[in-house]
């Protein structure tokens, strides 16, 4: 892998030298506390100066508008992203990964031009409608449901946990249409216009007073037959290609991010706390050690997972195995910051929107920071997975 990336050099030389010109210097203190409409244009702005550079959409081919870069170019750009300590693009995440993901592999080419051009434009924002109140961890057992009805599918039900469904234009969906089918089988993916009469979105507000997430529910909403993405009743198939676009650089990113955040907990752990005491005491420094070797681990474990990619071999459980190291190493890491911070923590600052998961405004931080033990499978699905597909242990019981 090394090598392959040391060709990349003058690349990167590239990448740095664009990021040093164009990224604003004061972002981070102009979306402090930001709006959330402000936020969203600075996003749009962002990704507009992105894709006019040709580093907007790094995987996509280049001709639906992508660069078309390989693997290994794409490492390089992420990696750079996160240490210029550049905005994420969170409100495109979905649109950016799963929509192509989804689409090239699934769609009809009228459904890939009417949506990947315009998700290129970045005036489209999606969201994902796949868990519901009963179906989070055992996704298969959704209940909302499609009937066909002439050249419409309509659609009832209720969907959870959906980020940014507030502000997208279009959802992913997954509804089931052969209710006397089993879990998996008999449901059928589609694309949802968040427009459509019969939608009712209400925003859920998170511990730390933010919503980024929404209920969505569904009253009699007609959706058109030409949005079925797939064969009927091979949503779930679908689903698969979603929800594995996202081939471990964003762990990457998140992990070099990481490393630029630890930058921040050791300038905290240098200042004297309020009555004159610095916080560099013997059990900081274990903790800080600690927190350090786990990054250095993180990132030998993103590199082999990203590294097993590049030469086109198996996965296996390495995304399930980086999932839950970088969830509890990203929430002992805020935890400490809200230690060495110590009183001054105790009260909930500005959310930097678009910030990485340690902003150095370490309560916030450390609150998110459990939603990585959710999101994505949460920290138990993981270990069941690697327990039975990774050592072959016996499955668990199904509770009672
Ligand atoms: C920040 C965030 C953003 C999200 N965004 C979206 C989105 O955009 N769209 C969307 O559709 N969903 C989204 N989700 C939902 C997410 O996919 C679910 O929260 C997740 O799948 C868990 O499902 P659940 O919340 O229903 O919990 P449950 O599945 O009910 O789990 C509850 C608890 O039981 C544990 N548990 C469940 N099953 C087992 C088992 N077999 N063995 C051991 N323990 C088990 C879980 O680990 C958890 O601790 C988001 C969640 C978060 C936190």
């Amino acid at each position: 892998m090394l090598e392959e990336l040391q060709r990349l050099e003058p690349f990167r030389a590239e990448v740095r030298g664009w990021l040093a010109a164009n990224l604003p210097s004061d972002w981070r203190r102009r979306m402090l506390g930001a709006s959330e409409a402000d936020h969203v244009a600075f996003q749009e702005w962002w990704f507009g100066k992105l894709m006019a550079a040709g580093y907007g959409a790094p995987h996509w081919p280049a001709e639906w508008g992508g660069s078309g870069f390989s693997f290994a170019q794409q490492i390089v750009l992420y990696e750079e992203i996160a240490r210029a300590g550049a905005p994420r693009l969170i409100h495109y995440f979905v649109a950016l990964h799963h929509v192509p993901g989804t689409l090239l592999h699934w769609g009809t080419q009228a459904q890939r031009e009417r949506h990947l051009p315009a998700v290129l434009s970045g005036k489209e924002i999606w969201c994902q409608g796949f868990s519901e109140p009963n179906a989070g961890s055992d996704l298969a057992s959704l209940r909302t449901r499609a009937v066909r009805d002439g050249d419409h599918y309509v659609v009832n039900g209720q969907k959870t946990w959906s980020s940014n469904a507030h502000h997208a234009q279009f959802s992913l969906l997954l509804a089931r249409t052969d209710p006397a089918a089993s879990k998996s089988r008999g449901i059928s993916y589609f694309i949802l216009d968040m427009k459509t009469p019969g939608i009712t979105l209400r925003p859920i507000k998170q511990m730390t007073g933010a919503s980024h997430f929404n209920e969505i529910f569904l009253d009699d909403v007609r959706i058109p037959a030409e949005n079925l993405v797939g064969p009927e009743h091979e949503g779930w198939k679908v689903a698969q290609s979603t929800l594995s676009s996202e081939r471990g650089l964003s762990i990457l990113e998140l992990a070099e991010r990481m490393k630029q955040g630890f930058a921040l907990l050791l300038a905290d752990a240098r200042v004297p706390g309020p009555d004159g005491v610095p916080y560099d005491d013997a059990e900081t420094r274990r903790r800080l050690v600690d927190i350090h070797v786990r990054i250095e681990a993180l990132r030998v474990l993103v590199n082999n997972q990203l590294g097993a990619v590049l030469r086109g071999e198996a996965l296996g459980v390495a995304p399930s195995i980086v999932k839950l190291y970088y969830s509890d190493l990203l929430r002992d890491f805020t935890h400490l910051g809200v230690a060495i911070r110590g009183i001054e923590a105790q009260h909930l600052e500005d959310v930097l929107m678009g910030g990485p998961n340690e902003t150095g405004y370490w309560m916030q931080d450390y609150l998110y920071s459990w939603a990585w033990t959710i999101s994505g499978g949460s920290s138990e699905i993981q270990r069941n997975i690697i327990a039975e597909r990774g050592l072959g242990l016996p499955r668990e019981p199904a509770a009672a």
